[in-house]
């Protein structure tokens, strides 16, 4: 199906002005220039300036014929369009934001890091999922993001020649946009797309049933699941959507699965106060984990303005990973970024609200 017709208001600068080329797959290309009466040949050149250079004016692509530049650029847009709002951390990751078609906005984060450079996107305006620790849960659902909507996160920031890692962590639950966030990964993965390797691609979820299943099928990329406590009645309260995987069923839908080598599978456990830390939670870490290939990620709560809950402390975090690593688990403490301007993990959508 086209994407919907943008009537060149909202916040696109106009950019937006027809049907939008960015979010349609090599075969869809092919079929508009067949139908159009052009040689299909050609889609390989548009969908590497339209994917790879990113461009915004179609007549920029000096290989292909006039004919079919001016064809597209009276029919289509390419699809990217710049944030409204760049905020800048003290530890040099940034967030940008978008305005949704619906004029709602979306928030990515870019987050430097040596030789990796990641960004963190969002798959939804907004969350219907309603986790407890989370700000964007809390803002309600706004609506799904379309393929391009996704995708200009990765391909129209300033850094976008140079990112190494995408991973679907911003705001929304990527298994409830699944066939958009699908399409996205295709194309983000795919040699005549972005071409990033799936090993560098992650989406993070809670688990939505049947969808997490189909998804690890038809795509190699990596997958975090929030955990937050082995217990089902807490992890209930922390995650209150109905239809997802309990904590058993993950652990037994994953150890079914045949894993690539280098597929990572990871539980993702924020750490709260007196809530989750305890030594009963993690000696139930480390029964279920044992002996599994899957790693987990500790994370510090990052506090909204009037939760009453606070992260666990530090030093209880690096007893955490010890034992877990004494036993055989793969443990890590994932460091927090750009919690100065709300773009940490469980923050996102609060400084827009404000
Ligand atoms: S943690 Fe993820 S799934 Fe839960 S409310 Fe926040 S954005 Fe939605």
């Amino acid at each position: 199906m086209d994407q919907p017709y943008v009537q060149g208001v909202l916040n696109f600068g106009g950019i937006l002005k027809n049907r939008i080329l960015s979010g349609k797959s090599y075969s869809e290309i092919t079929d508009i220039l067949s139908e159009s009466g052009f040689s299909n040949i050609q889609a390989e050149k548009i969908t590497y300036w339209l994917y790879r250079r990113r461009i915004r004016d179609f007549m920029e692509m000096d290989n292909l014929p006039k004919t079919v530049r001016l064809y597209l650029n009276d029919q289509f847009s390419p699809g990217f369009y710049e944030p409204y709002q760049t905020i800048l951390s003290d530890d040099q990751s940034k967030k940008y934001i978008f305005s949704t078609q619906s004029g709602f906005p979306v928030e990515a984060v870019y987050m430097p890091d040596n030789k990796r450079n990641t960004v963190c996107v969002s798959s939804q305006a907004g969350c219907r999922m309603g986790c407890c620790f989370c700000y964007t849960g809390k803002l309600g659902f706004k609506g799904n993001l379309e393929v391009y909507e996704i995708l200009n996160q990765v391909g129209s920031i300033p850094e976008a020649a140079k990112l190494t890692h995408v991973v679907f962590m911003g705001m929304g639950e990527p298994l409830d946009n699944y066939d958009n966030v699908l399409k996205a990964i295709d194309i983000l993965t795919a040699q005549w797309g972005f071409a990033f390797s799936p090993r560098n691609v992650t989406i993070s979820t809670i688990a939505i049933k049947p969808r997490l299943e189909t998804f690890i099928e038809k795509t190699k990329c990596n997958i975090a699941i929030s955990i937050h406590s082995p217990f089902e009645d807490e992890r209930s309260t922390m995650i209150p959507s109905a239809g997802k995987y309990n904590v058993r069923e993950i652990l037994d839908l994953i150890q079914a699965h045949n894993w690539e080598r280098h597929r990572r599978v990871t539980f993702q456990y924020i750490m709260i106060d007196g809530f989750n830390d305890t030594e009963r939670h993690l000696k139930e870490l480390i029964r279920i984990l044992k002996g599994t290939r899957i790693r987990i990620n500790l994370m510090s709560y990052h506090p909204s303005e009037g939760s009453i809950l606070q992260s666990s402390p530090d030093e209880l975090q690096w007893y955490f990973k010890r034992q877990l690593v004494y036993n055989g688990i793969s443990a890590s403490i994932r460091r927090s970024r750009g919690e100065d301007i709300g773009a940490a993990c469980g923050l996102l959508g609060s400084a827009t609200e404000r």
